[in-house]
């Protein structure tokens, strides 16, 4: 086994080493993963709901510990981080209804009794990102073990320390040995051992656009199912009729939190041409209000990038000063810091097309409403955005014309655990979280029983 020494980005201090799971290894915790389901499957489902509440319960013990440790591993200012972990609790604690909540139905037929089974999968592999290690973890565990299955998953090399830990909190709240495993590894070992394992029946990964379209290709093989959550370029369209102060102040936390390290950032600001220079003259002091600095500390907005790679890579975008409208501010020294950056791009530059997914946001003027709709579609992302207007019919209008999975309207809002979340184009296939989520777990099965006629 290798080792990766996970770095604290705010520091560039090593925090610890973690040891990496190869091919044989991983194939080693899918076998257990499966006899461990077979066993778990069969437990009354009341069974099966408790140990998720007390799972739930043990995150909410731990939920400060969990923080201070994503805070670390990842950067995440501290209150955003106690919010992640009591998240990954909520959605334990709503995923805990389904286990006695899986319906089937009863079809009217002749000849005897039709009746449907949703039955779970077996072993799922689950695959997150870097940027929310915790909640997207959760988004995938939770409902797959209540719909009965087991789960491998693969964090992030730079950030799995919290999913670890989250994995031995459930052991030790009484999840059977080898249900719920978190395999640390290279992508192209563990992760790609997820897809091409036929043991592992369903792959859920959340990443770049380019690695999940690899997974689906991969995947047809063995007709393996996939859940797919994918990049962004999100647009946040201010209309001239819309509250313009409050659209200003609020659009750098839009795009700004998480550093823009968010799949759901608002990264194109649109704005209606008639109230582009007085909102630019709003925009520029909510910039430079956002409090850049230590994690640790409460008073914190946004951290540091999560890694010097990623941070050479959000730097390429933004080579020359030639774009730069106005920046906010940002430590110096030690630390993967960068200013939240405000770029006033072409439609058709680079910056205003792909995902940079760190601390930029680009504005670009639109020309009414029809102008806004074909910008804000102008990308093969389609995950969410914004938009803004006082005018109920146009909210409606442009809300149906966007195509984007996760809209909100006077709002920057995009998840909420109780609703389907997920991406239209090449934003993703599929949707987690809401009340179907458990059932993207199952697959359908019909039983129909003869029965004789009275005689
Ligand atoms: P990434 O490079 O695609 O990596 C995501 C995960 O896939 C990591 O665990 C990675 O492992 C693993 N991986 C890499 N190559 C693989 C392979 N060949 N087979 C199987 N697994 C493989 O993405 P990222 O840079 O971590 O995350 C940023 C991207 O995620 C952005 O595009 C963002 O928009 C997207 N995202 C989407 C959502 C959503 O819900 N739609 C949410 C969050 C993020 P390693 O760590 O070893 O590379
Ligand atoms: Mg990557």
């Amino acid at each position: 086994m290798s080792s990766y020494t996970v770095i604290n980005p705010a520091t560039e201090e090593a925090v610890t080493d973690v040891e990496l799971f190869d091919v044989e290894g991983t194939d080693d915790a899918i076998a257990r993963a499966s006899d461990a389901q077979r066993a778990w499957a069969r437990r009354a489902p009341a069974e099966r709901a408790q140990t998720l509440r007390d799972f739930a319960a043990a995150v909410d013990a731990d939920v400060e510990a969990l923080a201070q440790l994503e805070t670390l591993n990842s950067g995440h200012p501290i209150g955003q981080a106690r919010w992640e972990a009591g998240h990954v609790r909520d959605v334990l604690t709503y995923y805990s209804a389904a286990p006695e909540r899986l319906f089937g139905k009863q079809i009217p037929v002749a000849g005897g009794l039709d009746v449907t089974f949703h039955e779970p999968l077996g072993v799922v592999g689950v695959i997150t990102p870097w940027n929310f290690p915790m909640t997207i973890a959760a988004w995938g565990f939770a409902p797959a073990l209540a719909a009965g299955n087991a789960v491998v998953l693969k964090p992030a090399e730079w950030t799995p320390l919290t999913s670890m830990r989250l994995a031995e909190i459930g052991l030790e709240a009484g999840l059977p040995d080898g249900l719920f495993q978190v395999l640390p590894g290279h992508g192209s070992v563990v992760g790609d051992r997820f897809v091409t394992n036929q043991t592992v029946r369903k792959v859920v990964f959340t990443g770049s656009t380019a690695v999940g379209k690899k997974i689906m290709a991969k995947s047809a093989d063995q007709v393996k199912r996939v859940t797919l959550e994918l990049g962004g370029k999100s647009a946040n369209i201010v209309f001239a009729d819309s509250d313009l102060e409050k659209a200003a102040a609020s659009a750098p936390a839009g795009v700004f939190d998480n550093a823009g390290q968010d799949c759901c950032a608002r990264s194109r600001i649109l704005v209606e041409r008639s109230v582009y220079d007085r909102f630019m003259e709003l925009l520029e002091p909510a910039v430079a209000k956002v409090a850049v600095g230590d994690p640790r500390d409460e008073a914190t907005e946004m951290g540091p990038l999560v890694s010097a790679k990623h941070h050479a890579q959000v730097s390429s975008y933004v080579p020359d000063e030639s774009q730069v409208a106005f920046r906010g501010s940002a430590p110096t020294g030690a630390g993967y810091w960068f200013a939240p950056t405000v770029l006033t791009p072409g439609r058709d530059d680079r910056t205003a097309t792909e995902e940079i997914f760190g601390p930029v946001v680009t504005v670009l003027p639109f020309d009414g409403e029809a102008d806004a709709v074909s910008l804000a579609n102008a990308t093969e992302y389609g995950l969410s955005g914004s938009i803004w207007t006082r005018d109920v019919g146009r909210a409606l209008r442009v809300s149906r014309a966007v195509e984007a999975g996760n809209l909100s309207v006077n709002s920057h809002s995009s998840v909420r655990y109780t609703t389907p979340f997920g991406g239209f184009k090449q934003s993703g296939l599929g949707r987690e979280l809401g009340p179907d989520a458990p059932l993207s777990f199952t697959d359908t099965k019909n039983v129909f029983i003869a029965v004789e006629e009275l005689s």
